[in-house]
């Protein structure tokens, strides 16, 4: 060996050593990430330290039910190695107080306690990254619908519990400040749309998030203490839970730096009423803002055998397809806004991105593991404590399709969006899915299909192709015969698979019957002056369509009112009037639907009942005649006594059909 080839060698050997100390201190060499398939359009301005965080509160629980993740290369890897190596740089876990009940059984949902918290914590420290962390102030699940006090503090008064806020607070802080990890941000309370830890006032809300927030600034005083509310969509609560707390504020009570949001597209809202609102907090009062929680459907199907809260039936908005094209997408568009459309925008935080199916082959099968380990949104022992709901409905994963896996553990095209944003990798666009078709064809008219469906391209834009139906003659006979009816119709355009929904319907005599014109032709008559009643557009509390008649009013007695539509030029015959109303917290209740032919009423229906969520009942009145000539007015009448938190319902469908 010569001289010169010795040097060489001995600059070699100085490379690799330093290679080796590089990857003993971050474990491998970061691979460049590429994708050939996924459309992504550069963010501009991106910043360096723009938080992208990822909620894996569940991890240790899928883990433990033998739960495996995987690399681009199909190598099992360490999960938050893997996120650490495609962008994101900080991981969210929910805190909760204690999530098991007297024999030692969890609850489920990851069992989020401050164990589960420090373990996550040691290894968002073994890669560099950084942790959000998420007290519910709860034994369990809090949103907005729950906000339950943990059982160790249910007979405190508010000066006692702020002080165990602060002292929890506190000490699992110190947990985790011990183990290492570098919290970022602590979140006071989770979803507290006006409730927080039993506590409806503003004033008892904002004495416990000042306990939170003054104890992380004692334990992290370089964190920053943000807040979190859900419903952006509903712009004026927005304004007024900032305002409450900028009142407390001047107060002395609850310095927050963060004002953070849950923005899941298909519920809350356009991305332009997103960055609107928090825009508005933001410059009103001086915060920094940011989504909370977000994440996107990659498929309409479940794969755990436990219901998904978003499926692939058509009554749910779709921004973007079902594929990982479409989360991509959908993660792209909300960091732009955040960055370029939303001064004082800090960052995004998917949520729950791993939480996949545990793998077994029937329900029986993954809920013994969700049962032991923890790894479904709820086990039977959490009747301990919510026996209403989580220890009634227990079950698997919720959002397995919304992962950013696939059922068996390996990361979707999608999971590189937050890398790929940095730079863009704009391939060209090539058809992703094809949007439904949908067609209203009445029972007595031909069915005419479209001839072209929209394909969704990859880069989120639309192009009208051709479609083939797969119909037959006999098919088409028999729904003409089968009364109204809703079918799905398959296709095929450009090798993707098309679908049309088609409802068959009888001719309806009233103008707009679904309240989709804004609830032309209709009168409303507000007999209690309720704190809302009107045509409210959500597509996810509409029976069809994406319109209703919404009401909710919060005082006891406050809601009556009619809904009614007059025609004029009906037909002499026998007729059918019915219309569809779901709702909940009503009390008693005197709810029909009735005929009045020349202003007397002729028939009344039965009382329709209120009972729940998506809980749809139809008030019918089976048939009634009317003379030539006559007006002929069709309507409901509602009256609620209200159960505590302001009755609330929508009204749908409303129908006058001939009956022969
Ligand atoms: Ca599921």
């Amino acid at each position: 060996m010569g001289r010169e080839s010795e040097k060489k060698m001995r600059r070699m050997m100085t490379v690799l050593m330093c290679l080796g100390l590089f990857m003993g201190c971050f474990g491998t060499v970061k691979a460049e990430i590429a994708s050939e398939s996924l459309y992504v359009k550069k963010v501009e301005n991106l910043p360096e330290d723009f938080i992208f965080g990822m909620d894996i509160s569940s991890v240790l629980s899928e883990e433990a039910s033998g739960v495996k993740y995987y690399d681009f290369d199909g190598k099992e890897t360490d999960l938050f190695r893997l996120l650490a190596d495609n962008g994101i740089n900080t991981i969210r876990v929910r805190i909760w107080n204690n999530p098991y009940d007297d024999e030692g059984h969890g609850f489920g949902g990851g069992n989020c306690d401050i164990v589960n918290a420090v373990e996550i914590g040691k290894r968002v420290a073994s890669c560099g990254l950084k942790l959000i962390a998420d007290f519910h102030y709860s034994d369990f699940w809090a949103d907005p619908g729950k906000q339950m006090v943990p059982r160790a503090w249910k007979d405190m008064d508010i000066k006692e519990k702020k002080a165990a806020a602060f002292a929890f607070t506190k000490d699992c802080l110190q947990q985790l400040k011990e183990a290492g990890v570098d919290v970022c941000m602590v979140q006071v309370g989770n979803e507290t749309n006006g409730a927080m830890c039993g506590e409806k006032t503003w004033m008892n809300i904002a004495y416990l998030m000042d306990a939170g927030a003054r104890a992380t600034r004692e334990v992290y005083p370089e964190a920053l203490v943000a807040v979190h509310f859900a419903n952006p969509e509903n712009t004026d609560s927005y304004r007024t839970y900032a305002k409450k707390l900028d009142y407390y504020e001047q107060n002395g009570l609850i310095h927050y730096d963060v004002f953070a949001t849950s923005y899941y597209p298909y519920w809350h809202g356009t991305l332009e009423n997103l960055s609107a609102i928090l825009t508005e907090i933001a410059e009103t009062y001086g915060k920094k803002v940011m989504v909370m929680e977000t994440s996107y459907a990659f498929t309409g199907e479940d794969s755990d055998y436990s219901a998904n809260t978003i499926g692939d039936g058509g009554n749910v908005v779709k921004d973007y397809p079902f594929t990982p094209q479409g989360q991509a997408n959908s993660i792209r568009n909300i960091t732009d806004i955040i960055v370029n459309g939303t001064p004082a925008g800090i960052g995004i935080c998917y949520w729950e991105g791993a939480w996949i199916t545990v793998g077994g082959d029937s329900r029986e099968e993954n809920q013994e593991k969700w049962e032991k380990y923890g790894s479904g949104w709820a086990s039977s022992h959490a009747a301990a404590y919510d026996p209403k709901d989580a220890g009634k409905y227990y079950g698997g994963s919720a959002v397995d399709n919304q992962a950013l896996f696939d059922a068996a553990g390996k990361p979707l095209e999608s999971l590189k969006v937050f890398w790929l944003m940095r730079k863009g990798n704009e391939t060209d666009p090539v058809p992703d899915a094809m949007e439904d078709a949908a067609v209203i064809c009445d029972l007595n008219m031909p069915l005419e299909l479209p001839e072209t469906v929209n394909a969704v391209m990859t880069d989120n834009s639309r192009r009208a192709v051709p479609v083939t139906w797969e119909i037959t003659e006999e098919q088409e006979r028999q729904m003409h015969e089968g009364g109204p009816a809703q079918y799905v119709i398959a296709g095929e355009a450009w090798g993707k698979e098309a679908r049309c929904f088609v409802s068959m319907v009888e001719y309806n005599y009233l103008t707009d019957y679904s309240f989709e014109d804004g609830g032309e032709g209709w009168v409303v008559t507000d007999l209690k002056n309720a704190d809302e009643l009107y045509v409210e557009d959500k597509k996810t509390d509409s029976l069809t369509g994406s319109k209703h008649l919404h009401f909710w009013s919060a005082a006891k007695d406050s809601v009556e009112f009619t809904a009614e539509q007059t025609i004029r030029d009906l037909p002499e015959g026998k007729f059918r009037f019915a219309l569809s109303i779901m709702g909940g917290d009503c009390g008693d209740t005197d709810i029909y639907a009735y005929v009045r032919i020349n202003g007397e009423e002729v028939a009344r229906s039965e009382q329709i009942p209120i009972t729940g969520y998506n809980d749809w009942h139809e008030g019918i009145v089976p048939e009634f005649a009317h003379p030539a000539g006559s007006e002929v007015t069709v309507g409901i009448y509602v009256r609620c006594q209200g159960a505590g938190n302001g009755a609330w319902g929508k009204i749908d469908d409303a129908m006058v059909n001939s009956v022969q």
